[in-house]
């Protein structure tokens, strides 16, 4: 039996020594099929195991004439899937044969770190190629290898000669130092100079980008913040031509890029650890995610470091683009040449070509509204090489920060359109929409709906008006939305807004789109029991129809017209199927304005006891199977209608996340179906306005924002669109005019309506005239009215019948509070109206630089009590306008706080505008004489430079007089800085009670000093902090065996002074908790073995957690193979552990128990965990947690 005896050869192996390198050998799935991992020598390089399948495609010829089929994944290094592909003569060999054949070809290609190619076990490479051929093969290609192959190690071997100590240290200062010229706050974090885990900070204050302040609003960031690189490198500093010759399998270890913001310049040690420690999130590994606060939840902590609006998508793009783009750069290219080659190439390959072409060395033409910070180029400046790689990487990221609306946030290629807006989008290739919504790199939904609930409404009746309209142009195309069928009486209707369509295609000379029917959905017949919420097949279909989630449309003759919207809840009784509450909706060219609530009413009287037999009415049901993208644009407006009105209120949704936790609106099911949500959250992300509400009746008002006057009953909002420098450029043109004209009052104000419809797309394409609805009567331009009656009426009349009473129905959202039938902004202009296209009867102004929108109302028409008046108040401090054309409101002649126009042309550096007179203004720094004020002073005065940081930079060559020469190991004779109190006393815990091994057999030198040096880093990093912010401690006096560390974690009150466990402790009188931590010969390459000692804790089941299990041993995936990092370094290490065991549900003491805990029962439950969670126990474990060889039975898998 051939296949009894594969069987029998797989479970021999597997139970034997396996070759060097091979690990976790297993049966595959499919018969013949056996997987097994490569991870080479502990030297290999190899960041992680490669999974290796190997594959017999007839098992029936074993052993006598079979084959085999050798490959790895696709996402393991190049160079060993080529020499898998390689691997010959294998025909006919024994499954064990075959292991030892991959193991050496593949062994050949790692020679060890140090380049050369002495393998441990030397025997592969003493012996002659003959003799393995004897054993294994008499095919004499068994082994051959092309001698151009690349080996793993083609940059280390390329890798500039290690500098000297003292040439090293001289390099990284005139690196840090080109930062510091360059404008920037320069600082690090660790041992920098030592070659060890550092982190190189490079920052600067946010109000120096030349940031329009609504833009600021808009990104949520502060003048007064820093926006923060940090570079980390794991294996000690790595200069820009080093960086530049790895590959990026050898980068990964060595270098690691965080943009971030914070108040103060540079981060501590514990935050920039954070700021690189990924939370492992449920929906995606994302390795670019940190643990550090977003952006919009910054107020938590003022001082803490957090993430930017846009940290995910660049710490992604910076880890992954700048360093090859910075080899082009080298090339010559500019940045812009360097990151389109670099797009180009990724999407297309390299395609051969020798030559790259001349476009990519076309220079880019500078922006000039940018201050000089930010266009700065290291590689252009006459300084010449070599360069610094923190300052290339900072301006870079500065590039990609200030500039981020000019770029795709997901492939990061520029945006080749004239649209200009305030907040960063995607292109217009739907794979990039469907990234941005999945990644979660747009805002999010809760937060918005939480602090602007207003807003939201807003944007979403905006999208409703312009659906309803079929104005509708960009869709949510890409996210695989599946729709309700579209009403099929509804889209053959007659199109009431036919005659204005032909005319703006005209305008715009588009083609007129083909009309396609949508598909019509296979409809169900049911018994339906309302109050049950049950239905029964009469007809089984052969298939059932939906599953558990499936969205159906429920018709039934007793509610008339009215549709049933709801998700299947269970299906296990099928032919009856549950559901959950519906959501009931008017159907098609019903008015449903009557009724508001109706959207979220309940069907059935929830006081009704059910009858005890169903009472089934006929009903019939559709499933939300129809494809978005497969309708016509009249099909997809129809729909976004329908969704739409499925949506709760926003009161409602704010009820709902004001509730439950996680407050995250994917887990309410039952009530928003994925469809809809998704079409919320892409109305949401897709504005690129700055809207903020200002009337005071919630708490995500724009603060200190007074009201304008004269504009009774309109709700009212600040308004920002147009590029971020936008308001630079209009500045400029205010300054030019106001000097030309001489004038008195430089701006004047004036309203700019559109019908509701148009309000979608302006906020998302900004103000331009292209699309002229009201006719063009008096030229091109944007059309302002003096009197905002008259814009008014553009706004709300423009289209017979669509405004007013009559058919409000299909215009507004059903479940909209503001229930909105007009909107108006209020324009501030360049005051030339003799310049303008026409002043009479409108301002037509042609030049787009000369307008900005800064309020917009609408007109509402709330439901009762959702909305309150607000009181006309005017303003205390007036903005000083031009008599003779001051606006006319709907109520008054408005009157504009001084507060919301000056402040932003003085508040950037803190000044207070003192002046009322527009004239005395011009003079002022904070005039239009100083657009937007750059904040160019030294920051010293407020923050100043640590003293390391500055010593760093000067200090030590002048004092080091000796050339090259081995420095003597700096003597640490710093002081502990004090920090929090902490009642944890160092040196106080007897070792002589615990368990200390002795050194154990598998010791060998590699890992010893690798180990060593993590001690040695510890060390420093313990005597440079305080002990409560560090929170561990380690007694590296009294380690003598370099694989077995004991560690203290004291001061969890640092963490959270509410915890049970510092309770427990206290009650007590225990300071701290004692923890043993062992390594492998692999490590780094395995993860250490952490187990707590003392004091016993109590385990999940009891009440406790911590991720302490039964016996013990601390269970974090990171401490398994499976999410274990060779990159880790041990101090992250113990703050990730110290973290998890104040996480939820917390650590608890097991206050009755007494001893310590034993060394099988931890190594037995560490077991037990990773079975139960399916993470790969570490090869060599036995060996580890025992200190001795594993037993013959083979645990642990090697
Ligand atoms: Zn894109």
């Amino acid at each position: 039996m051939p296949r009894r005896q594969f069987v029998a050869d797989l479970q021999k192996a597997q139970q034997d020594t396996l070759p060097l390198g091979i690990f976790e050998l297993q049966q595959g799935e499919d018969d013949g099929q056996f997987e097994f991992e490569f991870f080479g020598t502990p030297t290999s390089g190899l960041i992680e195991p490669v999974k290796i399948t190997a594959i017999i495609p007839d098992v029936s010829e074993y052993p006598k004439s079979h084959e085999y089929m050798v490959f790895c994944g696709d996402n393991a290094p190049h160079v060993i899937g080529a020499a898998l592909q390689d691997v010959r003569g294998t025909n006919r060999k024994t499954v064990f044969e075959l292991l030892d054949i991959v193991s050496a070809t593949l062994a050949r290609l790692a020679p060890d770190r140090d380049g050369d190619t002495q393998m441990p076990d030397s025997q592969l490479e003493s012996e002659d190629e003959e003799s393995d051929r004897d054993v294994y093969d008499d095919d004499p290609e068994a082994f051959e290898i092309s001698a151009n192959q690349p080996t793993l190690y083609a940059a280390a071997t390329s890798r500039t000669p290690k500098m000297s100590g003292r040439a090293f240290r001289s390099r990284v200062r005139a690196d840090l130092l080109a930062a510091k010229t360059a404008g920037f706050k320069v600082g690090y974090l660790g041992h920098l100079m030592d070659a060890f885990n550092a982190f190189v900070t490079v920052s600067i204050r946010v109000s120096k980008l030349g940031i329009s302040e609504e833009a600021m609003q808009a990104w949520h960031v502060d003048p007064k913040e820093y926006l923060i690189l940090i570079v980390q490198y794991p294996n000690g500093y790595k200069t820009n031509e080093e960086l530049q010759a790895c590959d990026s399998m050898r980068l990964t270890p060595n270098l690691a890029m965080r943009l971030c913001a914070g108040k103060k310049y540079k981060p501590t040690l514990q935050e920039a650890i954070k700021a690189f420690t990924a939370v492992k999130q449920t929906f995606n590994d994302d390795s670019t995610a940190s643990d550090l606060p977003a952006a919009e939840d910054g107020g938590a902590d003022e001082n803490a470091l957090r993430e930017t609006f846009i940290s995910k998508p660049l710490n992604g793009f910076l880890q992954e683009r700048l360093v090859p783009i910075l080899r082009y750069r080298s090339a010559g290219m500019d940045w812009h040449g360097a990151e389109a080659l670099y797009s180009e190439i990724t999407s297309k390959g390299a395609g051969g070509a020798d030559e790259i072409p001349d476009r990519f060395y076309r220079p880019e033409a500078k922006n000039d509204t940018l201050p000089d910070i930010v266009t700065a180029d290291h590689y252009l400046s006459e300084s010449a090489a070599p360069y610094s790689f923190p300052l290339l990487a900072m301006q870079f990221a500065l590039r990609h920060f200030v500039r981020c609306t000019e770029f795709c946030l997901v492939c990061h290629r520029k945006l080749d359109t004239e649209l200009e807006a305030i907040k960063p989008y995607v292109c217009d290739q739907s794979l990039c929409l469907y990234q941005y919504m999945t990644l979660g790199f747009g805002p999010s939904i809760e937060h918005e709906v939480l602090t602007q609930p207003k807003v939201v409404d807003l944007l979403v009746s905006f999208c409703y008006s312009s659906a309803s309209a079929t104005r509708l142009r960009d869709f949510p195309d890409g996210l695989a939305l599946m729709v309700p069928a579209v009403d099929l009486v509804q889209y053959r209707a007659p199109d009431p807004y036919a005659v204005y369509r032909s005319y703006y295609r005209t305008q715009q000379n588009q083609p007129a789109e083909v009309k396609r029917e949508p598909q019509e959905l296979p409809a169900y017949d049911v018994g339906f029991d309302r109050d049950r919420l049950e239905m029964i097949f009469f007809n089984k279909p052969d298939q059932r129809p939906v599953r558990r989630g499936s969205w159906i449309v429920l018709t039934t003759r007793d509610l008339g017209n009215s549709e049933l919207h709801c998700r299947v809840s269970d299906v296990t009784y099928y032919p009856t199927i549950s559901i959950d509450d519906p959501i009931v909706l008017s159907s098609a060219g019903v008015p449903n304005t009557a009724n508001v609530s109706v959207g979220s009413a309940d069907v059935r009287p929830r006081t009704i006891t059910p009858a005890t037999t169903p009472r089934w009415i006929p009903a019939s049901f559709t499933v939300y199977d129809q494809d978005f993208e497969q309708l016509d644009r009249a099909g997809k407006c129809i729909s976004i209608c329908k969704l739409l009105d499925t949506l709760p209120s926003v009161k409602t949704i704010q009820d709902y996340l004001a509730k439950k936790r996680p407050a995250d609106l994917k887990y309410w099911v039952e009530r928003i179906s994925p469809a809809a949500l998704s079409l919320l959250r892409w109305i949401i992300a897709s504005n690129r306005a700055c809207i903020m509400q200002v009337d005071g009746d919630s708490s995500g008002d724009v603060q200190g924002q007074e009201r304008l006057y004269g504009m009774k009953d309109f709700v009212q909002f600040r308004f920002a669109m147009g590029a971020p420098d936008k308001e630079q450029r209009f500045i400029t043109e205010v300054r030019n005019t106001t000097q030309r004209l001489s004038l008195m009052y430089p701006t004047i104000f004036a309203w700019h309506g559109s019908p509701l419809y148009n309000w979608h797309m302006i906020i998302r394409e900004g103000l331009h005239f292209k699309n002229a609805d009201h006719g063009r009567a008096y030229g091109d331009g944007v059309y302002h009215a003096k009197e905002a009656a008259t814009s008014g009426g553009y706004s709300a009349m423009a289209m017979p019948g669509a405004y007013g009473g009559q058919s409000t129905a299909k215009i507004a959202w059903s479940n909209s509070q503001l229930r909105i039938f007009s909107a108006i902004a209020l324009n501030e202009i360049v005051n030339a109206p003799g310049e303008f296209q026409s002043q009479n009867p409108h301002y037509v102004v042609q030049h787009l630089d000369w307008i900005q929108t800064r309020y917009l109302f609408v007109q509402c028409q709330p439901a009762d009590g959702t909305v309150r008046t607000i009181e006309e108040k005017k303003p205390a401090n007036a903005y000083p306008q031009d008599p003779s054309r001051t606006p006319r409101g709907s109520s008054d002649t408005i009157v504009l706080p001084a507060s919301a126009i000056t402040s932003r042309r003085a508040a950037s550096d803190g000044r207070t505008p003192t002046s009322r007179s527009p004239a005395k203004r011009l003079k002022g720094l904070g005039g239009f004489d100083d657009p937007i004020a750059i904040d160019d002073g030294d920051d010293s005065a407020s923050d100043a430079t640590d003293a390391e940081d500055l010593d760093i930079l000067f200090e030590e060559d002048e004092v080091e007089p000796e050339p090259d020469k081995i420095d003597p190991p700096p003597q640490t004779l710093i002081k502990r800085p004090d920090g929090a109190a902490t009642d944890f006393v160092p040196g106080t815990l007897k070792f002589n009670t615990l368990p200390i091994m002795p050194e154990p057999a598998y010791a060998n030198s590699a890992a010893t000093r690798r180990l060593m040096k993590e001690l040695h880093s510890l060390q420093k990093v313990q005597d440079a902090s305080a002990l409560s912010d560090l929170g561990w401690y380690i007694d590296a006096e009294k380690i003598d065996n370099a694989y077995q560390w004991i560690v203290e974690l004291h001061s969890f009150h640092v963490i959270d002074p509410h915890l049970p466990l510092v309770a427990d402790m206290k009650k007590q009188d225990i300071h701290s908790i004692v923890l043993e931590i062992r390594f492998n010969k692999d490590f780094p390459f395995t993860p250490p073995y952490v187990r707590v000692i003392r004091p016993r804790c109590l385990s999940l089941a009891q009440g406790g957690g911590g991720h302490i299990v039964l016996g013990g041993a601390m269970c974090m995936e990171l401490l398994t193979n499976t999410g274990w990092s060779s990159v880790s370094s041990m101090e992250s290490v113990l703050m990730q552990i110290r973290l998890a065991i104040a996480s939820d549900p917390p650590a608890r003491l097991d206050i009755p128990a007494r001893g310590d805990y034993g060394t099988g029962e931890a190594a037995d439950g560490y077991v037990r965990a990773c079975r139960t969670h399916g993470w790969a126990v570490p090869p060599g474990f036995q060996e580890m947690a025992f200190g001795m060889p594993a037993p013959s039975s083979g645990q642990g898998g090697q």
